[in-house]
């Protein structure tokens, strides 16, 4: 069986509208979806990102992100074809691993918890396919990536994009 490694925020879990809701409420701001880009941020705001990075360090963040669309039923029938495994960079926010966990645990009750890989450096993972939001991502990846459209990649060239999960399954099935 091939072998689909998926990443977590913005592809499965949809992350960004409760970031921002979450720095709106703490900070007494009244930004949008689009005008908050942490990768902007993270150069030209380092102190608004600490902010930030500290909010969504909170052992709760992670538990109630929404399910993004189509990925449940898409992961199941990708499941039956393939080897899934979820690959989250979850050293970023160390104190997410219990939350995430458990949200998989919720959301995606079929996927084990031995295909499931809490990483840094993505590179290490041998997959035939990494769908994922993060480009830099497949710098060192073995496999193709597929890069799953996010408002901050969306310039982003150069890798076969998906931009919702029906895309995937016409892709992959
Ligand atoms: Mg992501």
């Amino acid at each position: 069986m091939k072998k689909i490694a998926i990443d977590m925020d913005e592809v499965i879990a949809d992350f960004h509208p409760k970031m921002v809701n979450t720095v709106n409420h703490h900070l007494g701001l009244t930004l949008t979806d689009d005008e908050l880009n942490l990768f902007n941020l993270r150069n030209e705001e380092p102190e608004m990102m600490q902010q930030i990075m500290a909010l969504v360090s909170d052992p709760d963040f992670f538990s109630d992100l929404a399910v993004i669309a189509d990925s449940q039923q898409v992961i199941a029938d990708l499941s039956k074809k393939y080897e899934v495994f979820i690959t989250t960079a979850a050293m970023e926010v160390p104190s997410s691993f219990n939350a995430k966990f458990n949200w998989l645990k919720t959301h995606f009750p079929a996927i084990k918890p031995s295909n499931i890989v809490f990483c840094g450096n993505k590179g290490i993972i041998n997959a035939d396919y990494m769908i994922d939001d993060n480009a830099f991502n497949f710098d060192h990846f073995c496999g193709e990536g597929l890069l799953y459209s996010a408002p901050h990649n969306l310039l982003v060239t150069g890798y076969r994009r998906v931009n919702n999960w029906q895309e995937i399954a016409t892709l992959l099935l």
